[in-house]
């Protein structure tokens, strides 16, 4: 099936504007770890030499996931939100808001990337891992496909990817141009500081929110990048931070459903650190903000989801779901993207996607001990950086 991108635009609850645009702009805690520091070899490359030509385009993804559909053995099925009847289903600048499903099996399994728009290799990683489930017959994709049904959302933000900026910027579609703050300057929105309880700022916020009541997925996965890393204590080059946005163990998680997310988000992560280990090329650290810090934040997109946030009541019977993120290596603001080092930053994504879900499917992740969650390196923990409350010490 063809789908076109069409050209209406789609409409924001305008009375939530202000207030929610003033509560997105004042909190920003950065979701990249520390200041880039320099790094040998080439992976992740301190190069300063980012290809930007090199880095997928919108128009690049909607040819590439018209294709997969076109070519997919396995029913790739790609489509706006528009499409699938959001009310709110237009960016900011009014593209569409794409997503890709594939699989038949009864539990959703949400994936997206590209929140934040100069973090790219999301949206590779996400397109071949979607290539793989659509083509590949082998009995890992069969596994993953017949246990799972895939929502993919390749690039989440995608004003911000064209700009090559974090945010999306608030847009007038009247004059087609920045809708200008009480400060006469243009407005960005951290997209991953905006499903809140309070309100949600941007047109990308509250149209994948609404698809993500309908899906009402069991997991979900999250990609980023971050700055250049070392390793706390040993000083070696981390190219993949395992993270979860409300800390395990901190002052909101282990609330949720009894417990049972606490749980299951280290599970989901040890597994990973296990599998990814066996590649010489990537070295795994845990996310943390800096400083011993541990991030604890309740508007960040998949904490949302782990909290079962219920928005203008679309979510009425408070559907929630557990998700972890990955963050890659090198980004494209402090040039650190070195060409050589992309494949592998994308591969080692796309495998520990690959690694998760199979462990999801067969019952390996749930079997892990969380309590390994201490063994993946990381800086001793002395409180939490939240976004309700500060910085909160450890008692
Ligand atoms: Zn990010």
């Amino acid at each position: 099936m063809k789908h076109q991108p069409k050209s209406s635009t789609g409409q924001r609850p305008a009375r939530y504007r202000s207030l929610a645009a003033a509560a997105a702009l004042a909190v920003v805690i950065p979701f990249s770890a520390a200041a880039p520091v320099l790094a040998d070899a080439n992976f992740p490359s301190p190069e300063g030499n980012t290809s930007i030509a090199s880095i997928l385009t919108y128009d690049d993804l909607v040819q590439e996931l018209q294709r997969l559909e076109e070519n997919g053995r396995f029913g790739v099925d790609a489509f706006t939100l528009e499409e699938a009847g959001t009310q709110v289903n237009k960016s900011e600048q009014g593209r569409d808001l794409w997503v890709a499903t594939v699989g038949t099996g009864a539990e959703h399994v949400w994936i997206q990337g590209r929140i934040h728009g100069n973090e790219p290799y999301g949206t590779d990683s996400i397109l071949s891992l979607l290539k793989d489930l659509g083509t590949n017959g082998s009995a890992d994709y069969q596994l993953l496909r017949e246990k799972f049904t895939f929502h993919f959302i390749p690039m989440y933000n995608p004003d911000g990817s064209e700009a090559n900026i974090r945010h999306t910027i608030l847009w007038d579609k009247a004059t087609d141009l920045p809708e200008l703050g009480s400060n006469g300057r243009e407005q960005r929105v951290d997209l991953n500081r905006d499903w809140t309880p309070e309100g949600f700022t941007a047109n990308e916020s509250l149209a994948f929110y609404e698809y993500w009541t309908k899906v009402k997925p069991a997991y979900g996965i999250d990609i980023h990048h971050q700055g250049l890393k070392k390793e706390w204590g040993t000083g070696d080059d981390v190219t993949l931070s395992l993270g979860i946005s409300l800390a395990p163990g901190g002052p909101t998680l282990p609330g949720i459903k009894g417990g049972a997310y606490d749980e299951l988000t280290r599970q989901m992560h040890v597994h990973v650190y296990d599998e990814l280990s066996k590649y010489g090329s990537i070295n795994m650290d845990r996310y943390q903000v800096g400083n011993g810090l541990e991030i604890d934040i309740k508007g960040g997109v998949v904490s949302a989801m782990m909290l079962g946030l219920d928005y203008q009541g679309l979510n009425p019977e408070g559907h929630s779901n557990p998700v972890v993120f990955f963050e890659t290596s090198g980004n494209t603001s402090d040039g650190s993207l070195g060409q050589k080092a992309r494949g592998k930053s994308i591969r080692q994504n796309i495998l520990a996607m690959k690694e998760l879900l199979l462990g999801l499917a067969t019952g390996e992740v749930q079997k892990e001990d969380a309590d390994r969650w201490e063994d993946i390196p990381h800086q001793p923990v002395n409180g939490y950086s939240t976004d309700y409350a500060g910085t909160i010490p450890l008692p």
